[in-house]
């Protein structure tokens, strides 16, 4: 737990939360400034910052607990689909530094956009560009 951490401290009761779901190691609760009706946020119980920070077990524990809240979300707001996303890191406006995942319903009327809006400045990559940077990640994973 980090002591300043608003989701550390709603992990341990200090703060309260409308929770939807919870497992050993994961957290599901309303945003406190939804996006949409039924906006939930999902966290490991346990105090990581980033996404890429996680243990590789944890990582795939909270994807499962995304994945089993998906279909109920959208049902019990009559939503027509999700945004599920995470902001990894300040620059990609992360606020709360614990890592969440949000599942936001989305509606055939709400005008909002697809995860394609959230880029400043796209860039125009050339075939090369593109390859050499796919090479590039390869050679790091
Ligand atoms: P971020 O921008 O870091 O991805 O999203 C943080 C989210 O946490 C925001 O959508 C914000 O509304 C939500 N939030 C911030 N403080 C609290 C809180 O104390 N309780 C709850 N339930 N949500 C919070
Ligand atoms: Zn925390």
């Amino acid at each position: 737990m980090s002591d300043d951490c608003i989701f550390c401290s709603i992990v341990a009761g200090e703060l309260p939360s409308h929770t939807v779901y919870e497992t050993e190691e994961t957290l599901a609760f309303l945003d406190a400034n939804p996006l949409a009706p039924g906006h939930v946020l999902v966290i490991p119980k346990a105090h990581h910052e980033r996404l890429d920070e996680l243990p590789e077990e944890l990582a795939s524990t909270v994807l499962e607990t995304l994945y089993q809240l998906v279909s109920p979300v959208e049902t019990a707001v009559e939503a027509d689909g999700t945004t599920v996303a995470f902001n990894n890191g300040s620059a990609a406006g992360q606020e709360v530094p614990h890592v969440h995942g949000h599942i936001i319903p989305r509606f055939e009327s709400d005008d909002g956009g697809p995860i394609h809006a959230v880029a400043g400045s796209p860039p125009n990559l050339s075939d090369d560009e593109l390859e050499t940077i796919a090479d590039t990640i390869a050679d790091r994973t």
